[in-house]
């Protein structure tokens, strides 16, 4: 392959494939920046969920005047934004713009733990619902509420020690691994750039180098979290250690409000990224070699396996990504392991060593952008990004899929192309490897139980959101979203045979019923009691709070 057309093949497949199969939602163009009015008008499932959280908030003694507001703007040394301020339709927005009818009663930019405190005693006061906000990238909008967001941006920055690093809670992907590479140093994490290091690292974190250095979560040595109680707690193996236990794989917005989280971190150099796609005619073969491959490779491989389909299309596509911390040529042999196991090389291949923070950008779908660049315009002016709408649910996966599982899983991918999708749709699944250091950590060691999985996969759908609206939405536009998101729910259905009942907490899904046991299985119980110890009031709650 010419190096140009090596290069082009390259961005396109980085573009389609990497980033866990999520990039559809966070590159650029992905989505409007703004709301569509459609969307904005209607509450769709999930932003009615939200308001559910907020109903379900402590009784109000009385409710906050608006000099009560003002009083609380004024305590802070960060900044509160209320309805009817310039600022408030952009502050109150998460990155979905499905949400975008959600109405908080204000924004609160804490610049440290005493804002946090500050914002938790009124709260308190007045019984008003609060939710903790960092990336805004919650599935289910949780991160907003009818009362107070809390928001940690500007507790943002990287401040690296020898091996370990000192982590903002507000900051976000991109300028996690931007900080930590300027030292040389990583920790493993999730693709997608704006999301939040808190609401990732709190819920478990899978995503590039896990297989080699474990999820997000593993790599936390302490935390600071301001409980609702208002007392700012350091917790780690000797101090907290039940909170710091359940800080790690418990989920976003349950225990109280991290400030910071201090990291142990890995050194970083060069790494090699690799993206391949086969003929959809190969899929089942290359599906069959890839689960046999990617869990047992050694722990210098990290891949995921990507199905996706448009609306009417031709055909689907199959696509593997991954990333490996060695050579060329030791990358090479593994990956010739998985051709020998397909049957076929595939169509498409690319391979190249880039440098670490290059490989995060590309797998962030940044490939040809600056880091400033790969954020959202309302985060850093020369942010090219633009938010998205996407709906997902999990499963993992303990045993190979059956053969009869696999065409399961072809026809769920492909039965997409008939679903009757938004124009500029797309439906499929991505999975993404275990094992490794991830399954080396006992599952009641952290509140992550996950550990014996061989891979995870996300359902997910997207739409532009600047045409197609939202599930609610009146019209065309709106059923066809309906007709995804119905199309989502059935395929995961056909797949229960195959999954272990357990879904990931991080990709939070309003229509788990059985949510306690899929998220945190024998760990549920261990996590009410650390509820019942740090927060017996429940301040911090929401439709699936511990
Ligand atoms: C497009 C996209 C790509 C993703 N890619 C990956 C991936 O590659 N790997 C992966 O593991 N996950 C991934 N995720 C899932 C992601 O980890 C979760 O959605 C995560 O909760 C988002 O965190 P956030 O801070 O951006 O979101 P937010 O919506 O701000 O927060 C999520 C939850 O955490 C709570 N929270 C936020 N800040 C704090 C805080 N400081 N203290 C306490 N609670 C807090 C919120 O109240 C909310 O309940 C992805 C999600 C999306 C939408």
């Amino acid at each position: 392959m010419a190096e140009d057309q090596g290069r082009r093949a390259f961005l396109r497949l980085a573009a389609a494939a990497g980033g866990a199969g999520l990039l559809s939602a966070c590159s650029r163009g992905g989505g409007s920046s703004t709301a569509s009015p459609k969307a904005s008008a209607t509450a769709s499932s999930s932003a009615t969920a939200a308001g559910v959280a907020g109903a379900a908030a402590p009784a109000a003694t009385q409710s906050p005047s608006p000099a009560d507001w003002t009083a609380l703007g004024r305590d802070l040394s960060g900044s509160l934004v209320r309805p009817g301020e310039a600022a408030y339709t952009v502050s109150k927005r998460l990155f979905d713009p499905r949400f975008d009818s959600l109405r908080p009663a204000g924004i609160a930019y804490c610049r440290n733990p005493h804002d946090v405190a500050t914002c938790l005693a009124f709260v308190r006061k007045f019984g008003v619902p609060v939710a903790a906000r960092c990336g805004g990238h919650s599935y289910a909008g949780w991160s907003s509420t009818s009362g107070l967001i809390v928001d940690v941006t500007r507790m943002a920055g990287v401040n690296v020690s020898g091996s370990t690093a000192t982590v903002g809670a507000g900051t976000r992907l991109i300028d996690f691994y931007d900080g930590l590479a300027a030292h040389g140093r990583g920790v493993p994490g999730g693709s997608c750039p704006t999301v939040g290091i808190a609401g990732l690292t709190l819920g478990g974190g899978v995503g590039v180098v896990s297989r080699a250095y474990g999820l997000t979560s593993d790599n936390v040595q302490s935390l600071q979290i301001v409980t609702a109680d208002g007392q700012v707690r350091t917790c780690s193996s000797s101090q907290n250690p039940d909170l710091f236990w359940a800080c790690r794989g418990g989920g976003g917005g349950n225990f109280g409000v991290v400030t910071s989280f201090t990291f142990r971190t890995h050194p970083v150099g060069q790494i090699v990224l690799f993206f391949l796609s086969w003929p959809w005619s190969q899929a089942a073969r290359v599906i069959s070699a890839w689960q046999s491959w990617a869990p047992h490779a050694p722990d210098a491989l990290w891949s995921n396996l990507h199905l996706s389909a448009a609306p009417g299309g031709s055909v689907p596509a199959i696509e593997v990504g991954g990333t490996y911390l060695g050579s060329l040529s030791a990358a090479s042999a593994q990956l010739d392991k998985l051709y020998a196991a397909a049957g076929s090389h595939p169509s498409s291949p690319f391979m190249e060593t880039t440098s670490w923070l290059h490989a995060m950008l590309v797998e962030a779908g940044c490939a040809s952008l600056t880091v400033d660049q790969c954020h959202l315009p309302t985060q850093n002016p020369a942010g090219q990004l633009a938010r998205a709408s996407e709906f997902a649910k999990s499963d993992f996966f303990t045993k190979p899929l059956s053969s009869h599982g696999i065409g399961t899983l072809l026809a769920g991918v492909e039965s997409f192309q008939r679903a009757g999708g938004a124009p500029g749709a797309s439906g499929g699944i991505a999975f993404d490897a275990l094992g490794g250091a991830v399954n080396r950590v006992a599952p009641d060691a952290t509140a992550f139980v996950h550990r014996d999985a061989l891979f995870q996969a996300q359902y997910t759908t997207t739409w532009p959101t600047g045409s197609a609206g939202s599930p609610g939405a009146a019209g065309s536009a709106g059923a066809a979203v309906a007709r995804q998101h119905a199309w989502q729910q059935s395929f995961w259905q056909t797949m229960r045979p195959y999954a272990s009942g357990q879904a990931y907490q991080n990709y939070i899904d309003p229509a788990l019923a059985s949510w306690r046991q899929a998220y945190y299985g024998a760990n549920y119980t261990r996590l009410t009691q650390v509820k019942g110890t740090y927060d017996p009031d429940r301040v911090f709650t929401f439709p699936q709070a511990i």
